[in-house]
């Protein structure tokens, strides 16, 4: 007698996101959001570079101004953010480790006034990553791998067609990565061709 075979099961892909949030994040949830505007298209993800204070690493300073829980005493630098109500979507730690902050369907407060593509407002309709960093200043491998990782992520789930920096985005009004953000390694993980990047970047196709 023939013994009954068992299915050849594949193992299930793991649910990558539940609404707007990523599997891989550790969640720290801000209350610095609202809802998009029903007709926003997500095609934009911009990257942003931030250390509070600026150049000093992994005091959870970041993760403290993102949920409104600063002191703004702490530090002199800080009396310049009193006040302010931000967050990106994401904040990518020196070490790679990836936070979430705001569910991506949701509209995080981290571009305030900008342009791109034809498009003002652009909080409305893109994503927001914050790399730990000093803008200008280079940025860790693990940082490039984790980007590299919840980018391609956001490509599956949304219909991402453009990536640019906080200063492609508020030219004038914004430095942020700065120079010291290697574009052409992002778009090398990513395998996506120039066009979805800022001309300025230097970008070459792979
Ligand atoms: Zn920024």
């Amino acid at each position: 007698m023939a013994m009954k075979l068992p299915m050849n099961r594949r193992e299930a892909a793991p649910v990558l996101w539940q609404e707007g949030w990523y599997r891989y994040a550790k969640v720290l949830a801000s209350p610095n959001f609202g809802p998009r505007p029903s007709s926003a298209c997500l095609d934009l993800i911009v990257i942003h570079s931030i250390s509070l204070p600026p150049g000093e690493f992994g005091n959870g300073q970041v993760q403290r101004l993102f949920t409104n829980t600063l002191d703004w005493e702490a530090h002199p630098y800080f009396q310049s953010h009193r006040g302010l109500q931000v967050s990106s979507h994401f904040f990518i730690s020196r070490s790679g480790e990836l936070w979430q902050f705001v569910s991506c369907d949701d509209r995080a407060w981290h571009a305030g006034e900008s342009n791109y593509r034809g498009r003002s407002n652009c909080n409305d309709d893109s994503i927001g990553i914050e790399l730990e960093g000093l803008e200008g200043g280079p940025f860790e491998a693990s940082q490039y791998e984790t980007l590299a990782s919840v980018c391609a992520a956001l490509l599956q789930q949304y219909p991402v067609a453009h990536l640019a920096g906080h200063e492609h985005i508020a030219i004038g009004r914004k430095q942020d990565p700065g120079k010291g953000f290697e574009w052409s390694r992002l778009q090398a993980s990513l395998g996506l061709p120039s066009k979805c990047f800022p001309a300025n970047t230097e970008t070459r196709a792979p």
